[in-house]
């Protein structure tokens, strides 16, 4: 019996959904090996044992996986934002084309083809967008950047190889600040102290910097100096904003904006149109990957321009709107009102004139839509990690639709929702993975659904 301490070799054949690597150990119990690589042999000392499963850590690389590259990044391993700065970005999309293979046969008991995996054709600086934690180090000095993996122990990095190098220009320049001034930093153990987060987004074909402080109070001591010194060090600075947040919380955002600089919001162009971006708006990280998945699911929804299409979950329109030319009718439902009010702005900023938007719970609005004899021809569905789940695609069924796309950011919650799809009568055609995030565990699924007549 594998107990505590034990050190033993183990071969690493598979990776979890978070990224740990796994291996078998001779009486079949699997063991759960964080920054291990598929094809690894390994030396293990074993951390914690449970009834079936057991969780190590290497202790000695006995072989090395073929795909096994030197980490770029030196937080890597300690830092919680990356898994796979240790495997090429080959290897990295087979494990989640893999992973999306696996659930739609195992866990859905799809037989559907999935198609190789739309890979990103940037790996480095693809996110548009950072909300780093700031708190103070062992030195009194400030730190930010991201949580250690499972904690709230801050790894102070002055760069990050996922975010653009202006962030990097923001991080310093907060830094000098704080080192002129007397504003103290928030502590999550006593709710006290000022600043919070630093929040940046960029608009990246617009090249538009918003820059957004989360305090816990009103506000920073001299602001104006702030302001300048950003403006000094940015070209591309387009707002400054703070956020109030008093709330002894995990939630990054209270509710307040304040703009000390520019217009309190940025634009972006994705698919051809142009978004307005507060701190507020849901904004995919990825803009590249983006046009990309929504391209996909655009040629899945194979618009004529007669057809009526219900976007649930829309968050601010962009899929239901990069569509809206191409179809009839386009109903957009979500559940965050200023979402809505984004996606109504979005579709009038567009000069699109065929969008409507609720503000509702997915599968209330859909019953609520069926009860009134609606009829779409085709329905996008991109809900949160958990999936829309067995009611609401029985509403769906109910409307009969010709197709229904399915964007899905969780391919276990995909796999289950395909299966209702299969009780309700449509068909999985195909599914198509799409990498959003690179060196990270997340990956994303596209799925086409048709009618079974
Ligand atoms: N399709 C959008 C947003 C997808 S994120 C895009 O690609 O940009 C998922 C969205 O579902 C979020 O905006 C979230 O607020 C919304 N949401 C979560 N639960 C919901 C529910 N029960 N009903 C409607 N919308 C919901």
């Amino acid at each position: 019996m594998l107990k505590k301490n034990d050190v033993i070799h183990l071969n690493i054949t598979s990776a979890t959904a978070e990224g740990s690597g796994v291996g078998k150990t001779e009486d079949g119990m699997a063991v759960f090996v964080p920054l291990s690589a598929v094809g690894d042999r390994l030396e293990v000392r074993i951390l914690k044992v449970k009834k079936s499963y057991a969780f190590g850590k290497i202790e000695r690389i006995l072989s090395p996986a073929a795909a096994r590259i030197t980490p770029d990044c030196p937080h890597f391993a300690q830092c919680g934002g990356c898994v796979w700065r240790h495997i090429s970005y080959e290897e990295e999309c087979r494990v989640k084309q893999q992973r999306v293979q696996d659930a739609v046969a195992r866990i859905g008991g799809i037989d559907a083809p999935v198609k190789p995996i739309i890979a990103s054709e940037r790996v480095l600086r693809y996110r548009n967008k950072a909300q780093l934690p700031v708190g103070t180090g062992k030195n009194g000095k400030p730190v930010m950047g991201f949580f250690a993996f499972h904690s709230h122990r801050i790894i102070d990095c002055a760069d990050c190889a996922l975010q653009p190098a202006c962030f990097a220009d923001v991080m310093r320049i907060t830094r000098e600040f704080l080192a002129q001034t007397d504003n103290d930093i928030y502590d999550e153990q006593t709710g006290k102290g000022r600043l919070r987060h630093l929040y940046m987004r960029l608009g990246e074909v617009t090249n538009e910097l918003m820059v957004c402080y989360v305090v816990n109070g009103n506000g920073l001591k001299q602001e104006d100096l702030l302001v300048r010194m950003l403006r000094e060090g940015l070209p591309n600075l387009k707002t400054v904003l703070i956020n109030s947040n008093r709330e002894k919380t995990n939630v990054i955002l209270g509710r307040k904006n304040r703009t000390v600089y520019g217009g309190g919001v940025i634009t972006d162009k994705l698919c051809g149109l142009t978004f307005t971006i507060s701190p507020f708006s849901f904004w995919q990280v990825n803009r590249a990957q983006a046009e990309r998945l929504y391209a996909k699911a655009r040629e899945y929804a194979a618009l004529t321009g007669a057809e009526t299409l219900l976007d649930l979950y829309c968050g601010t329109g962009t899929i239901g709107l990069s569509m809206a030319k191409d179809c009839k009718r386009l109903i957009g439902v979500e559940i965050i009102a200023d979402a809505v009010r984004d996606a109504e702005h979005n579709a009038t900023v567009n000069s699109i004139c065929n969008a409507r938007f609720l503000c509702a719970d997915a599968p209330q609005a859909a019953a609520q839509l069926a009860q009134e004899g609606a009829r779409p021809d085709v329905v996008i569905l991109d809900p949160p990690r958990k999936g829309c789940g067995e009611t609401l695609v029985q509403t769906i069924g109910s409307m009969s639709p010709d197709r229904v796309v399915y964007v899905s950011c969780d391919p276990a919650t995909l796999a289950r929702d395909l299966q209702y799809f299969a009780a309700a009568g449509y068909r999985t055609v195909e599914v198509t993975p799409v990498d959003m995030f690179p060196r990270t565990a997340h990956v994303e699924s596209v799925a086409l659904l048709s009618i079974v007549y």
